[in-house]
């Protein structure tokens, strides 16, 4: 095991109704709000109306910024970080997925920057301060609230890049299950395979024993594939939302990576296939993952021999290690085909005309993934496979 420190500063405020405590976690910061949120589904289920009351009854001042995309543009941040400017706001609510929260954050640290935010995706600078956001999270996906991460999209360059700073950690999330009850069958199984993709970033690793570590991401995997099909089965089924809430929280919290070295390529892949063809995220991640795992399972078959065996029951009498670690790849894969996410790339209309420049941006910055290192060629491999 590696040697690590855990520092997780967001104040995690779990269950029905915690909205109720909204006023008294802003306070601190002060009473000059920004709201941002995403597309209209808050209006539609009442949340926004039942924030606003909360906000009056606190005595803010409140500004709005709306339509924050799924993957989140570099332009509405810009146009967050001059509406903080021009009206001195002092706190940052975001309520939606892991895009408005993503923006909310960009928004934060660019606030307080006086050059291009991007640079700060582009380690052209570090973040040295931002304005303190909170967060009520709608959509069980990225972990985005409770940890310092957030990727934006630069359309013009067509680039998707992240930043990330313990200074963009909310102050506090508050998740309440109810508000995800209207989450449509399709988002919700893009939550399920972004969650489940976190997991493997970090379990799929060549740090040797790491058995707690482990055991947290396949009790996290297993409490995905349960209740996801819960959810699936009956989208008001309010305790299987609640637990895949607190597994995309806990698969995104830092808790994973204690100890490992975890490997990220497959998220670094996708963003380059969602910047240029503005897919979801999960989407993306359930093409390319299971042929990550393909291309890259031998060089610790052990590992991947556990996986089968742990998360997906494969029976191991008469088969050699390669089965069995091939037959949990495909279970992988199955699943998400169950789900109804996409398995390849054509299913979501993407050919190779870009591999190149997906390849080349990927390993811009050099080689990528731990697993096993992935060089251009590697990624160009992996993207045919995903064909
Ligand atoms: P999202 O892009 O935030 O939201 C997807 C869609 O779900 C939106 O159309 C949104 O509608 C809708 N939605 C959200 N909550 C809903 C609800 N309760 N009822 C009905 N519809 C609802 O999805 P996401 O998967 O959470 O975020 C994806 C982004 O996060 C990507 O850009 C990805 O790259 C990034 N990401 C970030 C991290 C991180 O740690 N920071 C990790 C992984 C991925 P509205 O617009 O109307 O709200
Ligand atoms: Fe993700």
């Amino acid at each position: 095991m590696n040697g690590f420190e855990l520092y997780n500063t967001t104040r995690l405020v779990f269950g029905e109704g915690k909205i109720d405590k909204l006023g008294e976690l802003i306070q601190p910061f002060g009473k000059r709000v920004l709201l941002v949120y995403g597309g209209g589904s808050i209006k539609k289920f009442g949340l926004y109306e039942q924030v606003k009351n909360k906000l009056s009854a606190m005595g803010a001042t409140v500004e709005e910024l709306s339509g924050i995309e799924p993957n989140p543009r570099l332009s509405t941040v810009n146009e967050g970080i001059r509406i903080c400017r021009e009206n001195d706001i002092q706190f940052i609510l975001a309520i939606g997925g892991g895009s408005v929260i993503d923006a909310a954050k960009a928004i934060a640290a660019g606030a307080l920057y006086d050059g291009d935010v991007w640079d700060f995706t582009i380690g052209k600078a570090v973040i040295q301060q931002a304005l303190p956001l909170g967060t009520l999270l709608t959509l069980a996906a990225t972990g985005s609230e409770m940890n310092g991460g957030a990727v934006i999209t630069n359309l013009e360059t067509k680039q998707k890049r992240t930043m990330g700073s313990k200074l963009l950690y909310p102050k506090f999330s508050i998740v309440d299950p109810t508000y995800t009850l209207t989450v449509p069958a399709n988002q919700t199984v893009n939550g399920i395979v972004d969650i489940m993709s976190h997991v493997f970033e970090q379990y799929f690793s060549q740090t040797p024993s790491t058995p707690l570590q482990d055991r947290f991401a396949e009790g996290i995997l297993l409490t995905v594939i349960e209740n996801g099909e819960r959810v699936l089965a009956n989208s008001q089924d309010y305790d299987a939302r609640a637990n895949l809430l607190l597994a995309g929280t806990y698969a995104m919290n830092g808790t994973l990576p204690t100890g490992v070295t975890a490997d990220w390529a497959t998220h670094v892949i996708e963003h380059e296939v969602s910047a240029i063809y503005d897919i979801p995220h999960g989407e993306g991640l359930a093409i390319l993952f299971p042929n990550w795992m393909k291309y890259v399972y031998k060089e610790r078959l052990e590992k991947f021999v556990q996986y089968a065996v742990r998360v997906w029951n494969v029976e191991t009498t008469g088969k050699t290690e390669d089965e069995i670690a091939l037959e949990g790849i495909y279970a992988t894969q199955s699943y998400f085909k169950k789900l109804g996410a996409p398995t390849c790339l054509g299913e979501v209309g993407i050919d190779n005309t870009y591999f190149e420049r997906m390849a080349n941006e990927a390993v811009q910055f050099g080689k990528i993934g731990n697993f096993k290192k992935l060089y251009k060629e590697d990624v160009l491999r992996i993207l045919e496979l995903s064909m």
